[in-house]
């Protein structure tokens, strides 16, 4: 079985972030069409499944290739903004401010009452209760 799978997928491009990405609209798709009882968003939904199957068995290797990098490039800026969000909301024990001048973003332990940060970058000194 995985003898003729490996086969069958020899030389075909395979998944990638785009295609889980395609795959992952899919169960969206489908679980908001179950919630608000629209059918024909499941059949909406069918369109990522398709081109997400497609892209795996397509042999064009170096067109999905580059598919998925103009993909990554929407993608890295809105996961590194999700990845710092949270972040910023897990960390309890720092504030997150911009710098005045320069908007470098500076991080500063809680509880220390007013104190005068200045900035890493610029040099710029500002007065902030933390
Ligand atoms: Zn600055």
């Amino acid at each position: 079985m995985m003898n003729w799978l490996r086969r069958f997928m020899m030389g075909r491009y395979g998944a990638d972030q785009l295609s889980f990405a395609l795959l992952i609209l899919y169960f969206v798709l489908t679980l908001v069409s179950q919630t608000i009882r629209w059918p024909y968003l499941m059949l909406i939904a069918l369109l990522p499944i398709a081109w997400c199957f497609f892209r795996m068995l397509s042999r064009n290797v170096q067109k999905r290739y580059a598919e998925n990098l103009v993909f990554l490039k929407f993608w890295n800026p809105v996961k590194g903004w999700f990845s710092r969000h949270f972040g910023r909301m897990r960390d309890k024990t720092h504030r997150y401010y911009r710098c005045p001048q320069c908007s470098q973003q500076l991080r500063v332990p809680k509880g220390r009452g007013k104190i005068e940060i200045s900035c890493p970058k610029c040099h710029t000194k500002f007065i902030k209760k933390t």
